[in-house]
């Protein structure tokens, strides 16, 4: 068989995904200790589980309502509404989506098509690219700097602007950097979405997870709201990865329009998901605040740990990630994680995994115990004065 006939140019012109080959080589490798994955390490929270099990037991098995149950998407926009200060309709501005993931392929089909230009502030969470890429849009990078803390600069962003820019992608908390962005920050963002008559596409899966200032959302800038598709889920903020359900919120005829698509690819997000995604939101404050202040705890322990043992790491306000350079060792990123992964068996991303501005950085993830954190640093101290 000519395969390269039967599968799609677009979908083979996906370059392969970085993160998969390098957990490939972990298989290899025996005594592992990973801060390599971006999930939460907790397990979904009893009562959460417990109204799935209920569920379940009254026998909630059917499909939902395309849009997802109706008193979940209520409970989402009072969440919004009172965590952020943005109002939706729940009746047609709120999708329940199968994970955020599901919601960024709709909402970049939706958007985009050949001749657009998708603005994305690298380094990036992997999922974007790709997605876009099979919209037949391009993929204009705008690249963030450590200097300053990885936050995109309004200047950088006008460069790149161009009459075919159509979406702007905003992911704060940031994958893979950790890095927030202010209200004050995100306000001359928003003026220049207003001035070149950009539409954003805000992925705010870590909104929960920020340890240091207030959260702002980017739809509750002044006019955002109508420019923008707000992204959020369940699987980072109440550890329910496996669980697969997210949520878009945007004006209705966006929404109506990810909706064409949704209806017939999902048809609903899972029923189970949806009765345990609303028992989180409505009694899972608790819980969530114990993860949060276990992230922050280790976050002050893996920035301090890094920077002790040489590895220049800004101290992130948000996700469970940091992104520390290596530059100093004079490897690649690549080769430094290989070697590390090799030489003392712990495993970190290469920054460049997240696009070409993340070279010279590794991500680590400290959604890990404090133990697996410190025998981590312990591990790369003695790999870096071996180098
Ligand atoms: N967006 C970002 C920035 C992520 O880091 C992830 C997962 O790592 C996702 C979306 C996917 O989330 P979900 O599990 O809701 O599909």
């Amino acid at each position: 068989m000519n395969w390269e006939q039967v599968i799609s140019k677009k979908v083979q012109d996906i370059p392969p995904s970085g993160i998969r080959k390098f957990f490939d080589l972990v298989s290899e490798v025996d005594d592992v200790i990973s801060l390599g994955v971006g999930e939460p390490d907790h397990v979904t929270p009893w009562h959460v589980r417990e109204a799935a099990y209920y569920s379940l037991e009254k026998g909630h098995t059917m499909y939902t309502s395309n849009y997802g149950l109706l008193e979940l998407r209520e409970e989402i926009n009072k969440y919004l509404e009172s965590s952020f200060g943005v109002d939706y309709n729940p009746d047609d501005q709120i999708l329940v989506t199968v994970g955020v993931s599901e919601a960024v392929d709709l909402a970049l089909r939706t958007l985009l098509e050949e001749g657009d230009e998708l603005l994305l502030p690298e380094p990036s969470y992997v999922s974007y690219q790709p997605a876009a890429q099979l919209t037949g849009a391009d993929v204009v990078k705008v690249p963030t700097k450590q200097e300053n803390n990885f936050k995109l600069d309004p200047k950088e962003l006008e460069k790149a602007i161009t009459s075919q820019s159509k979406v702007l992608i905003l992911c704060y908390p940031n994958n893979p950097t950790g890095a927030v962005m202010s209200e004050d920050e995100l306000k001359e963002i928003a003026a220049l979405v207003k001035k070149h008559d950009l539409f954003v596409l805000a992925d705010e899966i870590y909104a929960e997870l920020t340890y240091d200032d207030s959260y702002t959302s980017f739809a509750s800038l002044d006019g955002m709201k109508e420019r923008t598709v707000l992204l959020n889920g369940f699987s980072k903020a109440y550890a329910m990865t496996g669980w697969r359900i997210g949520y878009a919120a945007a004006p209705e005829p966006i929404i109506n329009a990810m909706m064409k698509i949704h209806q017939y690819t999902m048809l609903c997000a899972p029923i189970v998901s949806q009765n345990a995604a609303l028992e989180a939101l409505r009694n899972g404050n608790q819980e969530k605040d114990k993860m949060v202040k276990s992230y922050k705890q280790r976050r002050n322990v893996i920035v301090k740990g890094l920077n002790e043992i040489g590895l220049d790491c800004f101290k992130p306000k948000g996700a469970f990630y940091v992104f520390p350079s290596i530059k100093s060792t004079g490897l690649s990123s690549e080769e430094f994680a290989q070697r590390l992964l090799q030489e003392e068996g712990v495993v970190v991303i290469p920054g460049n995994v997240f696009g070409e501005s993340g070279e010279g950085f590794i991500r680590c993830s400290y959604a890990s115990s404090l133990e697996n954190i410190y025998e981590a640093l312990n591990r790369m101290e003695r790999f870096i004065e071996q180098l």
